[in-house]
């Protein structure tokens, strides 16, 4: 196959400065040419990566005016950009990044009589369809990033989403666009008829268009495959529509559609018009189990005659997965009968609730027919369906979760081959992975015969040559089933190179001569779709050759990641063996696929700093792309303790919302303790940071003293100092330290009473640890005496936590070294934690339960004590630590919990979750216990992190911040919550930030069940 010559690109690396300069002194938006951002901004989902010129996160339209102009002066080539998740790399280039998902993200108009809305070009898709829903509308090209991916940008790859059978891609769905060309002209484009024809620059467009067209017309026919999944190339066909649906409801042209899937080559858009569709209003889901993928690929053609309006494929592999992942294990074993080997997921919708329960019957009834009888599980209830969907759109994420160097690649993830050849296609592309030593796992959109597949590469060594070579078995395959290379991603830097192949000499100038039409000095995204460069060109790549993380001794343990994965078998070697200088930590790092699904606003926790400054450097993907290039060497000498580092952790609240909810498992706020480690390291600790992470050792003086390590809040003018001197808010109050603490208290001797003997001799006497950690004792003591109340009017024999006779500092509470994590005084914090070990072993050994009540502090035994070098001990203290609810409601759903309890005067609670709890999927046992208040009703603030987050927002620099976390959702709701209601949460900083916030008084689950204690 021929490949096309190199681009026009016009090289910036010197006009950096004056365009910076320029865009300083013109714009209003943010100019962000600092090394750090250009890096944030140098890759997308793709596997390359391109340093740009730098960044500007435009205000208003004006900005990208303004920009349009300086980088034509300059001759800087420009990008567009919306979330940055496209998978071929259209967003990668040596350029200025315009991201317009930050600003010029509003609805503009909405016209439900026309049954149409015009946006700007950075609204997210999820956001707009909220924002549509109380209409009864939605636009539904319904793409997996949904939560992330923008209009602009859906508009600019012509997305499909999971119901294109029923809706169509973009392409399909965009009636109109205002679009700025490179040399300042702006204008409208929409249907043919109405646009100028005149000598002004748009009239010109406008008849040569028509010229090429006419041209081309039986050329046109004679190349375009005729499917529905068709995105590579320029949409010439709109002048001849090839796709089985058509682009118009008269079949004349709308030359927004040329606009669309022009990957930012044409033109900028500014606003879009986009088709609306009725939400339906009844859903059906059937998810027909198949015993070999074979079967499942050959009923598809069968299935879609039944007129779903999904048909979508899970493979084995990706069940298999999702299972690991405990966000997703437990929908998608609700989906599965026995174990098969592939499931799809059968959607009918509309209108009537009795047509789409009668094609549910008929798809059953077809199953049987197809030697199936039994395999259909049938889905009615929306919440598992939506449930059972984000699993299927996590799939790619799933998928890439895979460890080691070896990672599924995309170049060949979305031919389209018609249905009736989809089985044959799949099993022969598949024999072409395992001839080349690799496999790849299926899934999507068996409805319209695209599959996604990638097979796995290991880029940084042989991945370059295969990809070749795999691209032109499928490529002939495609060919020979008539059907389109480019069924959904779009071309980017991966598959440019092919748009000459798919479409022919005399198409792929014709696109040329649309693209000098449009931007004649080659300034918009150049190097896509035409005058590519080649998908394999290894200097593009994000891992080039020669890419190594630099040597590294960490701190905790990273062996987990690094190992080496097996392509064919997707098996991996054992923990340590990968070979990695950074023994495992650019590994965890390097699992960050850039896919984007951090960028989301809508439930979960993940991540708290981006939704409130939509700051790509305050995002998990920001975060670890910055790490990994300061690791690998990409940001100059001794970059990874840079100050450019820290600030771009800074924010990061180390919630653990990544460690659950990003579907590649990047735990961030553990990386951070890393950083933390290895900062101090080179620079020392700063007297704050050393003054609370070492809270545990001089809190004993605190209770001792507590009027005077009270004055802080008290004296004139304390707090002020306290923020001069030491960084803690002035506009915070600090926690109140307690002279009555829990571990001196009467109380809690009786609880010790027994234990004259050694934990060991005391162990069989026990049934429960009660863990009483720092804050809890010094604090709020209330919490633990409360806990202490409800497990034995439970009946248990409760003990308290205690150090070892044998500790050296025995007089001295546990502590679960958490507030030195915080730190990163990760030596202390091991200090602790092997004390905290040493005391509970005796009763771990007997299967005693340990109990704690301050989810920072107890997870932490199920979590960072593992990767501390702890060895076997901590692993059983893992599985034997639980939070003071779990612990309830475990006992009572195995009929083991004997609590009689009483009403209150209060019949509702609001409840937040802790962030950790969120991340341990820990928040239900705390409904669970609520739940057996007699007449209780229990409501969970759909809430991210409360901004607290430890100290985190006790520190003056993080005010500000931590009250907009607040003020997402949690604020407004306990201020909308009634004064009769309860507030549960137990994390003691949610606590106090809920009082600060609100003036109002939240409570830990523990104290709620005290007092609905039957006494
Ligand atoms: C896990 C995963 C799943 C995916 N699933 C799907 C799927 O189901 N269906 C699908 O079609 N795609 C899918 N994609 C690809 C991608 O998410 C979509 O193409 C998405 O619509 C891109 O939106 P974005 O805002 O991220 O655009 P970006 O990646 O930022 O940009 C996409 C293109 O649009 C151009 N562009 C952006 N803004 C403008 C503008 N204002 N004017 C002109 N051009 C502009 C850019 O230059 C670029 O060429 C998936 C990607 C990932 C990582
Ligand atoms: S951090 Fe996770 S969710 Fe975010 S882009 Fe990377 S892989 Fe995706
Ligand atoms: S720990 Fe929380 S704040 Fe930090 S990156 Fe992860 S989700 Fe974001």
């Amino acid at each position: 196959m021929d490949v096309p010559a190199q681009p026009k690109v016009i090289h910036a690396g010197v006009k950096r400065n004056a365009l910076s300069e320029r865009l300083e002194r013109e714009v209003q938006g943010e100019v962000l040419f600092g090394r750090g951002d250009r890096g944030r901004y140098a890759t997308d989902a793709s596997i390359y990566q391109v340093e740009p010129v730098g960044v500007l996160i435009p205000r208003t339209f004006d900005d990208i005016r303004l920009a349009v102009d300086a980088c034509r002066d300059l001759g800087v080539p420009l990008i567009p950009r919306g979330g940055g998740t496209s998978q071929c790399g259209q967003t990668v280039g040596h350029a200025l990044i315009i991201d317009d998902s930050k600003y010029l993200n509003q609805v503009v108009d909405l016209d439900l009589k026309a049954m149409t809305v015009t946006v700007e070009p950075g609204v997210v898709l999820d956001a707009l369809n909220r924002w549509l829903r109380p209409h009864g509308v939605w636009f539904p090209v319904d793409v997996s990033t949904a939560a992330q991916c923008t209009i602009g940008g859906m508009a600019g790859n012509n997305s499909c989403g999971s119901r294109s059978i029923q809706y169509g891609n973009m392409v399909h769905n965009v009636l109109g666009i205002d679009a700025l060309l490179a040399d300042g002209t702006e204008g409208h484009f929409g249907p043919l008829a109405g646009m100028p024809t005149d000598d002004s620059r748009l009239g010109l467009i406008v008849r040569r268009l028509k010229e090429i067209a006419a041209r081309e017309h039986d050329e046109i026919a004679r190349t375009v495959p005729k499917v529905l999944r068709r995105v590579g190339g320029y949409n010439l066909d709109i002048f001849n529509p090839q796709s089985v649906r058509p682009y118009t409801p008269d079949n004349r042209p709308n030359l927004a559609q040329l606009l669309v899937g022009s990957e930012g080559t044409l033109a900028v858009s500014r606003q879009l018009t986009l088709k609306l569709a009725p939400l339906p209003a009844h859903k059906m889901l059937g998810v027909v189990n198949f015993p070999t993928f074979y079967q499942a690929m050959d009923s598809a053609q069968h299935i879609v005659r039944l007129g779903p309006v999904a048909v979508e494929l899970v493979d084995r592999t990706m069940i298999d997965l999702a299972r690991t992942n405990p966000a997703f294990k437990p929908t998608i074993e609700r989906a599965l009968i026995g174990t098969p080997q592939a499931i799809l997921l059968v959607e009918f919708a509309g209108a009537s609730r009795d047509e789409q329960v009668a094609g549910l019957r008929q798809l059953t009834e077809l199953m049987a027919e197809l030697g199936l009888p039994g395999s259909v599980v049938e889905m009615p209830d929306p919440a598992a369906q939506q449930a059972l969907w984000s699993v299927r759109k996590a799939g790619l994420n799933i998928m890439m979760s895979m460890r080691g160097d070896g990672k599924p690649v995309s170049f060949i993830e979305d031919c389209a081959v018609p249905l009736e050849h989809l089985a044959e296609y799949t099993r022969r592309l598949t024999e072409v992975f395992h001839k080349h030593g690799t496999s790849g796992t299926w899934y999507a959109h068996a409805s319209v015969g695209t599959l996604h597949v990638r097979p796995i590469l290991d880029m940084r060594t042989s991945g370059a040559g295969l990809m070749r070579a795999i691209a032109q078995e499928a490529s002939a395959m495609v060919r020979e089933y008539k059907g389109a290379y480019s069924g959904e991603h779009g071309d980017g830097l991966v598959r440019s190179e092919w748009v000459s192949w798919q479409f022919g000499p005399r198409l792929t100038k014709a696109f040329e001569d649309i693209k000098d039409l449009f931007d004649p000095l080659g300034l918009m995204n150049p190097g896509k779709i035409v005058r590519s460069t080649r998908m394999d060109d290894t200097t593009l790549f994000r891992f080039k050759p020669g890419y190594q993380a630099l040597p590294f001794e960490p701190a905790l343990d990273w062996s987990a990641w690094n190992v080496v994965g097996d392509a064919a078998t997707q098996t991996t070697s054992g923990p340590g063996t990968g070979g990695d200088p950074s023994h495992g930590y650019a590994k965890a790092i390097e699992m960050c696929n850039n896919n984007g699904h951090c960028r989301k606003f809508d439930a979960g926790t993940m991540c708290p700093s981006y939704r409130v400054t939509h700051d790509e450097r305050h995002l998990t993907r920001g975060r670890a792309n910055t790490l990994r290039l300061a690791l690998s060497g990409q940001m100059g000498a001794n970059a990874f303790t840079s100050e450019e580092v820290r600030q771009t952790l800074d924010l990061c609240v180390s919630c653990k919302g990544c460690k659950r909810e990003c579907p590649t498992g990047v735990d961030m706020a553990r990386m951070k303790i890393e950083f933390l480690y290895q900062w101090q390291k080179q620079h020392g600790v700063r007297l704050k940071d050393r003054l609370i992470a070492t809270l545990p050792q001089w809190a004993p003086w605190a209770a001792r003293l507590p009027w005077l390590f009270n004055l802080r809040d008290t004296v004139p003018g304390a707090a002020w100092l306290s923020e001069r001197l030491l960084g803690f808010s002035a506009r915070r109050s600090l926690p109140r330290w307690r002279r009555d603490t829990f571990l001196r208290s009467p109380h809690a001797r009786h609880a010790r009473a027994a234990d004259r003997a050694t934990p060991a001799q005391d162990a069989g006497n026990v049934d429960v640890v009660l863990f009483v950690d720092t804050f809890n004792n010094y604090l709020e003591p209330e919490n633990a005496h409360a806990a202490l109340a409800v497990l034995e009017a439970a009946g248990y024999r409760v003990r308290i936590a205690r150090a070892d006779p044998a500790d050296a500092h025995k007089d001295r509470p546990l502590c679960c070294g958490r507030t030195y994590l915080s730190a990163g005084l990760v030596d202390q914090a091991q200090a602790e934690a092997r004390r905290v070990v040493q005391a509970l072993m005796p009763y771990v050994k007997r299967g005693v339960p340990v109990v704690g009540l301050e989810p920072s502090c107890l997870l932490s035994l199920r979590d960072e004590f593992l990767v501390m070098g702890l060895g076997e001990d901590a692993q059983a203290l893992s599985k034997s630590a639980f939070l003071f609810e779990e612990f309830l409601a475990r006992e009572q759903r195995a009929g083991k919990l004997n609590l009689p309890l009483k009403a209150l005067p209060q019949k509702r609670v609001l409840l937040h979750g802790h962030c950790h709890q969120k991340a341990f999927d820990a928040v239900k046992p705390v409904q669970e216990v609520l739940g057996l208040v007699p007449g209780l009703e229990v409501d969970l603030v759909e809430s991210s992190c409360c901004g607290m987050a430890g100290s985190f927002g006790y520190e003056a620099s993080h005010y500000d911040i931590s009250m907009r976390m607040a003020e997402l959702s949690l604020l407004p709701a306990v201020r909308q919550a009634s004064p009769d209601d309860l507030l549960v949460t137990d994390g003691t900083s949610c606590r106090h930030q809920i009082q600060d916030g609100s003036g109002r008084q939240a409570q830990h689950v523990a104290r709620v069940l005290e007092r609905a204690l039957l006494t």
